[in-house]
């Protein structure tokens, strides 16, 4: 297999290498190879955002393991790719949801802002003076929704559990949909506002709730049902729905 014989500098820090293995029926399917040398073997993990495989290695020398370790694992990678929901682009005709309700974007030549036509197939408008800038537009008042519909639950819940956040970002997170830090600085993913509105409210109330404890506890989770008696609802949505977050506007 021609990838075996990729070559590693092991004195050398690696930036993530792309790859492409082939399956037994002859497809080719890519791989990012990563070191972390937090970890403890070599991985192999589905990345929904970026349709691709993660090969994880401890340290330089042992990507070429980690590449073998995708190897033997082509097939299932190949299935699980496969999976994976069809991308939506945010182009004009195409149709995204927002807070849970599917709309059609459309294409406006002009500067105003955006804006949402209501009806039985919303619409959400958007002007730009060239199409090229429409995708760019519709990500920034996607953001915009969700910080404004994020700082307005995280008050709420904080508020619950007498916390007070530092700071709230909103941004494109890979591989999980809110963290909160040592200090205090809430993160959460754009992406939650495709969701219905109880998922964003769950992870407001979830990432709140570690502002009071920094685990997965019982405490914990106590915390998560003071704000949210039914919070359960939105972590399997969750579950259930979130790789189809991760095709809307795919990470190029
Ligand atoms: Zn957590």
């Amino acid at each position: 297999m021609r990838f075996l014989r990729m070559r590693f500098d092991s004195r050398q820090k690696v930036d993530p290498t792309r790859t492409e293995i082939e399956t037994i029926d002859g497809r080719r399917v890519p791989v990012t190879l990563i070191v972390n040398p937090r970890a403890r073997h070599v991985s192999v993990r589905i990345d929904p955002a970026r349709r691709e495989a993660i090969a994880t290695a401890p340290t330089p020398r042992h990507l070429k393991h980690a590449a073998q370790f995708a190897a033997e694992r082509a097939g299932w990678i190949a299935h699980e790719l496969a999976r994976l929901p069809k991308g939506v682009s945010l182009t004009p005709g195409s149709v995204a949801p927002i807070r849970g309700v599917e709309h059609d974007l459309v294409f406006a030549h002009g500067r105003a802002k955006p804006r949402v036509e209501g009806g039985l197939l919303p619409r959400l408008i958007v002007e730009a003076p060239d199409p090229a800038l429409f995708e760019r537009r519709v990500l920034r008042f996607l953001k915009d929704q969700a910080r404004a519909d994020l700082i307005d639950r995280v008050a709420h819940h904080a508020v619950t559990l007498g916390v007070r956040p530092e700071r709230i970002q909103v941004k494109e997170l890979r591989s999980r949909w809110g963290s909160c830090s040592v200090d205090g600085v809430l993160s959460f993913s754009w992406r939650l506002i495709l969701a219905p509105g109880f998922v964003l409210d769950y992870l407001a109330a979830h990432e709140v709730a570690h502002l009071r404890e920094m685990n997965h506890s019982r405490r914990f989770w106590a915390h998560v049902r003071r704000c949210m008696p039914e919070f359960e609802r939105g972590r399997d949505w969750l579950h259930e729905h979130g790789s189809e977050l991760h095709a809307v506007g795919l990470a190029r």
